[in-house]
């Protein structure tokens, strides 16, 4: 495992992170993400956090809460108290999001899915092939925006992409907005991001006073995150995570992304595919060390 420049220089002590949402139990893809992280963590004689991202207050449940520090006990992996539980944290997503208002970045939208969907170009998606937010509720009059929302109608706030990366450029004095992504080996490489292919994105969402997006990079930032493990599936959302960064005036973490465990048929396994939960793994007699080497296969 190699330094980075920025390690050197800093001398800060590293700081990562394994950051499960508790809607669902963990499985094979989450124990690999917990390992690779957890092992780059001692490698650098870091410090390890474990942050519970249950801002979807609908599904998060108490037992996988659980659950998941019990898997994690059984793979031998240890973190530090206290455990951050973004829930807890809500007006701390709000001070970011008010910064956000306060330089005219973000709008409300309470056009529902089904407004979006119509008025979308099924041509233009974002990086997860969901349509682009067509823009339907930018323009609207301040006057009908304050009677929706006097009479309680729900709205999401969304953010001014076009005008969010002109300040960022400002802010960056035109330079190119980037992030460090490590390879495999540890090498450092620079990656150009493109957070206008997100569109408008969701900043605060309608059913939750946040977002994964602003959540996590008001977390990383205040937990003093050095360098952000996770699966390749999040990769096309550092570039909006940078872009927050900047606007938010946020450090800037290294980031890791590794390859996915994937089922037969080359999909990530996922909660809602049905994909077998450690527990099921450990109840049918897998040891700590198969399920290791089941998460981590070449990379043990
Ligand atoms: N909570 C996210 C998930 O479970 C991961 C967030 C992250 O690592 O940035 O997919």
């Amino acid at each position: 495992m190699h330094l980075t420049e920025k390690n050197k220089n800093t001398a800060v002590q590293p700081v990562l992170r394994f950051a499960p949402s508790p809607n669902g139990p963990l499985h094979l893809g989450h124990a690999r993400s917990a390992l690779l992280g957890y092992r780059m963590a001692q490698a650098l004689d870091g410090r390890f956090l474990l942050r519970i991202e249950d801002i979807d207050t609908a599904r998060a449940r108490e037992e996988f809460v659980t659950g998941i520090k019990d898997d994690l006990a059984w793979l031998d992996i240890t973190w530090e108290q206290p455990v951050l539980r973004q829930s807890e944290h809500f007006p701390v997503y709000a001070t970011a999001a008010q910064r956000l208002q306060d330089i005219g970045l973000l709008y409300s939208c309470f056009a529902s899915r089904t407004e979006i969907l119509g008025a979308s170009d099924p041509a233009k998606t974002d990086p997860e092939g969901v349509p682009l937010y067509p823009g339907i509720s930018k323009k609207r009059p301040r006057d009908a925006i304050e009677r929706d929302k006097a009479i309680g109608l729900p709205y999401a706030l969304r953010l001014d992409m076009e005008r969010a990366v002109a300040i960022a450029r400002r802010k960056l004095d035109d330079q190119p907005l980037t992030f460090t992504e490590l390879d495999a080996t540890g090498q450092p490489q620079t990656i150009v991001a493109h957070p206008e292919r997100w569109g408008d994105a969701i900043i605060v969402r309608k059913d939750t006073p946040a977002s994964y997006h602003l959540a996590v990079v008001v977390d990383d930032a205040r937990q003093g995150i050095t360098h952000v493990t996770r699966g390749r599936d999040l990769y096309a959302a550092t570039d909006l995570h940078r872009l927050l960064q900047v606007l938010l005036d946020l450090p800037e973490p290294l980031y890791r992304h590794h390859d996915l465990i994937t089922d037969p048929s080359g999909r990530k396994l996922s909660k809602s595919e049905g994909a077998t939960s450690l527990r099921a793994h450990r109840d049918r007699g897998l040891s700590p060390a198969d399920v290791i080497h089941l998460a981590l296969g070449q990379d043990q």
